[in-house]
């Protein structure tokens, strides 16, 4: 009996079809409205946003900037291609910061225009949101596509399992060496948003994997700080990423641009923007 009512379990399962978890359409609608964040893709080519600082990241190595609530960050494509992986921190409080599993679960494995990137719990509120994407990839015939909060980051202790060699060219180091410089620890250093990067999962056997990153000079990923952010990436010392982690070969890698934009004064509030605000549940817990 018991395996009877297992066995039909198991065929409901498979015949019945996706149900998507959380509706986007339900979240909170951004504030100043979808018109506002239309007219922020074109806001530095129309003038109604002045860069305000620019910075480079090294080649294999990581940098930080601070981002003001109301103002947007470009990361951009210099040189040649190349991936960053990007961490994002509440400047006010830096036990607040990307959340990507939730990112994922409430937008998509690979973000783009108009997605938003969540904060951890308790404070649950959109620390950023894209604003541009020159890439738009979308989802390739093998499900690939570009952005994704899939990933962790490359690192020297997945490394060390998989070799046996110590590796502190690595995404996770260069964070932690960025973090340091911001009075953090290696502890904030988190799962990141791999900008540029290009992965999906095996259709076989659902494993990670990347192709090499479509991007080309003079893209760039956008974004909108929706609160003040301290925002960090690193330039991967895989490059491009067209090599599998541990398969050997030297990547060609390259610095990553950074440039931050203060929209015109009164823009975004003649819209009725305003920072985000933590979650308002009262975090009872059923104590
Ligand atoms: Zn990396």
């Amino acid at each position: 009996m018991a395996a009877a009512v297992a066995s039909a379990r198991r065929a409901l399962a498979r015949s019945t079809k996706p149900l998507v978890c959380y509706a986007v359409e339900q979240l909170p609608a951004k504030k100043g409205g979808d018109a506002l964040y239309e007219q922020l893709r074109t806001a530095v080519a129309s003038g109604d946003a002045e860069l305000r600082e620019a910075l480079t990241i090294p080649a294999c190595d990581a940098r930080s900037w601070r981002v003001p609530a109301g103002w947007m960050w470009r990361i951009v494509c210099t040189e040649g291609p190349q991936v960053a992986d990007m961490n994002a921190w509440s400047a006010a409080d830096p036990r607040e910061r990307f959340y990507t599993s939730k990112t994922r679960q409430m937008h998509a494995t690979h973000l783009t225009v108009g997605d938003r990137l969540w904060s951890n719990m308790p404070f649950m509120r959109p620390l950023a949101t894209i604003v541009e994407d020159t890439i738009a990839y979308g989802f390739d015939e093998d499900g690939a596509g570009v952005h994704d909060v899939i990933g962790s980051r490359c690192d020297p202790y997945t490394n060390h399992l998989l070799t046996g060699e110590t590796k502190n060219d690595t995404c996770h180091s260069n964070l932690t060496r960025a973090a340091l410089r911001d009075g953090l620890t290696e502890f904030d250093v988190h799962d990141v948003l791999n900008v540029f990067m290009c992965t999906g999962f095996t259709r076989d056997t659902q494993q990670y994997f990347t192709k090499p990153s479509p991007v080309a000079v003079g893209d760039y990923l956008e974004f909108l700080a929706e609160t003040d952010l301290l925002v960090s990436a690193s330039c991967c010392p895989q490059g491009d990423v067209s090599m599998a982690c541990g398969a050997g070969g030297e990547p060609v890698t390259y610095p990553l641009g950074v440039e931050v934009y203060q929209p015109r004064e009164g823009l975004l509030e003649s819209c009725g923007w305003a920072p985000s605000e933590p979650s308002k549940y009262a975090g009872g817990h059923g104590l």
